[in-house]
């Protein structure tokens, strides 16, 4: 349901959980972060109010300078903390977020299971998870093209991985927003969420894929192909 995302200079945790806030006009069921913090990205997620993940984070806060959060409107499992977003894959390494339906993820889920994946939850979205692990050598964004080519659905979806400083991020039906700052970017599923932090933004098209680092990004649709997205300039409140 909301997405949001950073790479930059502050705290990730603070920026995710401020963002988050204000797209609860949209409604949710339950609320989760990663963070990533040198050689490793911990997530944290809880069922219910973003405040019972935020009051969890304010006693024992997750440090790290890159992160993405999410509020969960289930449609496929339960409104429970495992089927909370964000989902990683087994060894911890790739994490996503995942807004909208996977609709063939039931065809995906058994294969992968054959090939020797655990899944953890009952969500359509955690087949992305698995779908990035197995196509990936080295190279993230690769990856997630590849596993883009394999679902049929409805996404806005945001990955991290521990070796890479970098969030991708990739939509069909569902909306992203970027926000760009000095040496810092943002990622949101609507606008309000960034407004705070910079009034320059980057709305992504139906079928872009992209690259967020520190000081800056890169468009591209899914088959890799570079687009050119204008940064706008907002000048109305949320
Ligand atoms: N279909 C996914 C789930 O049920 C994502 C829901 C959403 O868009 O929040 O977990």
């Amino acid at each position: 349901c909301g997405i949001v995302g950073y790479i930059g200079g502050r705290q990730a945790q603070d920026v995710l959980i401020s963002g988050l806030a204000k797209l609860e006009y949209r409604g949710y069921d339950s609320a989760g972060v990663a963070v990533a913090d040198g050689g490793r990205v911990v997530v944290k997620k809880k069922a219910g109010k973003l405040a019972n993940l935020s009051g969890e984070l304010e006693h024992a806060p997750l440090p790290g300078t890159l992160g993405i959060g999410h509020t969960r409107w289930a449609t496929h499992g339960l409104p429970n903390d495992t089927n909370a977003h964000p989902h990683a894959t087994e060894d911890g390494r790739i994490v996503i977020i995942h807004n909208g339906i996977i609709e063939n993820y039931l065809s995906l889920k058994a294969g992968l299971i054959e090939r020797g994946h655990t899944f953890k939850s009952e969500t359509d979205s955690e087949v992305l998870a698995h779908l990035i692990e197995e196509a990936y050598s080295g190279d993230l964004e690769a990856a997630v093209r590849t596993a883009l080519g394999q679902v049929r659905g409805a996404y806005g979806i945001v990955v991290t991985h521990v070796d890479h400083r970098e969030i991708v991020a990739a939509r069909t039906v569902s909306p992203l927003v970027m926000g760009v700052g000095e040496g810092e970017m943002f990622l949101a599923s609507d606008v309000p969420a960034l407004l705070a932090y910079t009034r320059r933004m980057v709305f992504l098209h139906d079928g872009d894929m992209v690259v967020l680092h520190d000081d800056g990004f890169r468009v591209t649709d899914l088959a890799g192909n570079p687009q050119q997205r204008t940064i706008e300039q907002i000048d109305w409140d949320a």
